[in-house]
């Protein structure tokens, strides 16, 4: 037998894939209309609400459009985040997971505050989130209309409360990039980096003949000539596979890459020198300079034949394909080992950042292998029983 609800709920859900497929008519018009009504880029469809009573504002449009967005969202599969990187990934308005009591609707409700998305405060992650708690700054800093903002953020925070345990630590990526400097794409001196999207600076980074960086830095703290840009981005962004580590040496190269001396300057709780060596926590020393590090790097230099240096670390001119994505990778995992160490508060380990590095070497050979870069595959694999031992 038919089932004639889903039957219908089913077709209501079409037209918003019809949409989402169509060229601008005069249909698709209307449905824009409606849509971004919410919030830009089809803010609403990303939501997950499925009920009216849970989000009352979509009273505010046509009954027919109503009923198709219900309709879509009910034949999505969400599911409540269950780690810190889903919980960042959610979207906070019209969130059937990040509900409130309302007094005026007596009932539990999703947020929806135009003023936060207007500024771009969209998904957990956009919020600036220190050992568990949302920051209030930094999102009274953001917002234009501030009328609003205490019972705002206040609402917010209770909604949250039950992912106290995964909220963590979130540095949106956009501060990462202001401070200390924000990188401008040559040529568009209006576009600034940290409003891209990752793909598109890389593209545009690696096609531009000149690129404009902060080298500077590198100037005085290597002592040697810095290589050409574009090779330098040949090696650090295009020859690496994975792009979340070719994004992390594009911020290495510039030197703003997060670390103990930087976040200081926002949160007191975060020391900005290493608690192992009193020495300034900066993105240098917790990738290479820190006492945590030198025997992984020490191993790495043995078993390659050449004494791995700050230098190939950084612009990765002297290495090999495979021994490049090698150091990134290791980078990479010292990094994530560190916010970790900030995130849960834990007391450094050497034996328990050697583990994490041979996990992920492990894991990624057999990803590099599924992808059929066997070579880098196995210098994964030969590394993670050098580093292991
Ligand atoms: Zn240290």
């Amino acid at each position: 037998m038919l089932d004639i609800q889903s039957y219908f709920q089913a077709l209501k859900a079409s037209w918003v894939k019809r949409y989402l497929l169509s060229v601008e008519d005069e249909w698709s018009l209307f449905m824009r209309f409606y849509i971004n009504y919410f919030g830009s880029n089809n803010l609403l469809l990303h939501m997950n609400f499925d009920r009216l009573d849970t989000f009352p504002s979509l009273d505010n449009i046509p009954k027919f459009y109503q009923e198709m967005i219900l309709a879509f969202n009910k034949s999505k599969n969400t599911t409540v985040p269950e780690n810190h990187e889903q919980l960042m990934q959610s979207v906070i308005w019209g969130n059937k997971n990040i509900m409130i009591k309302s007094n005026q609707h007596k009932k539990d409700i999703t947020l929806y505050y135009e003023s936060w998305i207007q500024v771009g405060l969209i998904y957990v992650k956009d919020l600036l989130i220190i050992d568990g708690k949302i920051s209030d700054n930094y999102i009274f800093q953001k917002l234009n209309r501030k009328v609003n903002f205490l019972s705002e953020k206040y609402k917010v925070s209770i909604a949250m409360r039950k992912y106290r345990h995964l909220l963590g630590y979130n540095v949106p990526n956009e501060m990462i990039f202001t401070l200390p400097r924000e990188p401008i794409l040559p040529g568009n001196e209006n576009i600034l980096v940290s409003q891209q999207p990752s793909k598109f600076y890389y593209t545009e980074l690696v096609k531009k003949k000149s690129v404009d960086m902060n080298l500077g830095f590198w100037t005085t703290k290597l002592l040697t000539p810095i290589p050409d840009i574009q090779e330098i981005m040949k090696k650090k962004i295009v020859e690496i596979k994975e792009k979340k580590i070719a994004e992390f040496n594009y911020k290495f190269v510039n030197n703003i890459v997060a670390c103990g001396k930087m976040l200081s300057k926002w949160k007191p709780f975060i020391n900005e020198k290493c608690d192992l060596c009193n020495e300034y926590d900066t993105q240098c020393h917790i990738i290479f300079e820190c006492s945590i590090v030198r025997n992984i790097w020490h191993k790495i230099s043995n078993n390659i034949g050449k004494r791995v240096t700050l230098n190939d670390i950084t612009f990765g001119i002297t290495l090999d394909r495979e021994t490049n994505n090698l150091v990134s990778q290791i980078c990479y995992t010292i990094h994530k080992y560190w916010i970790m160490r900030i995130n849960e508060n834990i007391i450094a380990s050497e034996k328990q950042l050697t583990e994490i590095i041979v996990n992920d070497l492990r894991f990624k050979s057999s990803v590099m292998s599924y992808l059929k870069e066997n070579k880098i595959a196995s210098m994964y694999k030969t590394a993670s029983d050098w580093i292991g031992h």
